[in-house]
Parts: C-alpha cells; sequence; structure tokens
C-alpha cells in the first residue's frame, strides 16, 4: 500500500524507545519537539508515564517509533521494570550546560543495562546546544565517552530544534536494520 493512504494505526514495525537521564535535561522538550507532528498522538496513562508516537518512513517500511518519557519519575528513583519493558532503543540525555547531568550517565547506562536487553540500541544525547555561553561539557567530552561505552552519539538543542529530529531517526534506522538483520 502507498504511504500517503496509510493511516498511523498501519504500520510494518513498532519501536519502544525509552528516554532517561536526569530530571531537567530536556527530556520532555525533545520528546515534544519529535512528534508534535501531523501523526502525533500522546498518552498521560495514570502511572506517571508519558509516552508519543510518531510514524516515519525507514527503507520503504512504515516504522512507528513508541517514545516514553519519565514524566518527572527520575527524581524518586522510581523508575520501574515497566518503563524498561519490551523497548528496543533508549536516549541517554544530558544537558551540556550542567556538568552533574554528564557525570550521571554511567549510573544511568547501569540502570538501562540491569533492566534491558543487551542488543538495544543506545544514543548518547547531549542537549541544549544552544545555550552556547553556558556550556559545561565539550562535544569532544561526550564523544570520548560515547565511543568507550559503545553508544551512539548526538547533541541537540530541543529549544531551536537542532538535530532533534537526527537523533531520532538515527535510533529508527539503526534499530531497524537490526531487525532486518535478524530477520534474514
Ligand atoms: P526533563 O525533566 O528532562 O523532561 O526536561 P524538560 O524537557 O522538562 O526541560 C527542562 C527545562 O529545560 C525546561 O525549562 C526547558 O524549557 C529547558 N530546555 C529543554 N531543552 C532545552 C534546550 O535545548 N535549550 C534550552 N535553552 N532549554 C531547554
Amino acid at each position: 500500500m502507498p504511504h500517503e493512504t496509510r493511516s498511523a494505526d498501519d504500520y510494518d514495525m513498532l519501536l519502544k524507545v525509552v528516554l532517561i537521564g536526569d530530571s531537567g535535561v530536556g527530556k520532555t522538550n525533545c520528546l515534544s519537539r519529535f512528534t508534535r507532528q501531523e501523526f502525533a498522538q500522546a498518552s498521560k496513562p495514570t502511572i506517571g508515564v508519558e509516552f508519543a508516537t510518531r510514524a516515519l518512513t525507514v527503507d520503504e517500511d512504515l516504522v512507528k517509533i513508541q517514545i516514553w518519557d519519565t514524566a518527572g519519575q527520575e527524581r524518586y528513583r522510581a523508575i520501574t521494570n515497566a518503563y524498561y519493558r519490551g523497548a528496543v532503543g533508549a536516549l541517554v540525555v544530558y544537558d551540556v550546560t550542567r556538568s552533574p547531568t554528564f557525570e550521571s550517565i554511567p549510573r544511568w547506562l547501569t540502570e538501562l543495562r540491569e533492566h534491558a536487553s543487551s542488543d538495544m540500541v543506545v544514543m548518547l544525547v547531549g542537549n541544549k546546544t544552544d545555550l552556547t555561553d553556558q556550556r559545561e561539557v565539550s562535544v569532544q567530552q561526550g564523544q570520548a565517552l560515547a565511543e568507550q561505552e559503545g553508544l551512539m552519539f548526538i547533541e541537540t538543542s530541543a529549544a531551536d530544534g537542532s538535530n532533534v529530529e537526527a537523533a531520532f531517526t538515527r535510533v529508527a534506522g539503526q534499530i531497524h536494520s537490526a531487525v532486518r538483520k535478524r530477520r534474514l
């Protein structure tokens, strides 16, 4: 079926992707920046987690990404198993203007590895690049950590929109090709 005649409920692949990282790094804003589109649907379940979805075309497949946001639960270290269950991708976000949020990344990776499958696609995301004069974490520091931990890496700004689209589409592309390879 040509993609333009499909509805958002008619897709080839549904991918659950989770957002993690310290409070205030910009997870919710990255999510809304990416999903505030024609196909966006938002949900606010009472358990305190939110997710939003967006459909993307990847290699001629219509891929629906369901992105989960912690909705502030990280403040209480109360992220549950259900949050990670079934996730095939993760964006681990820090704020380039606040070093402590970067220093927390290893803790987030440990939590992720405890709960998630080992073949999950993980991207390290340094957000708030628009605040150039407040930068505390360099691009090189981000890159070095990503390399050391075997993660994809990108810097974004949810405020001016730069690279937010690229962050999610690269993760979706990587997952899509991994799933395809397993199928073949
Ligand atoms: P979360 O707690 O990780 O979900 O973070 P939020 O998305 O709620 O953002 C926390 C604060 O940072 C809010 O005041 C946002 O307006 C601000 N913020 C988020 N992303 C950016 C960004 O890219 N640039 C700037 N300048 N502010 C941002």
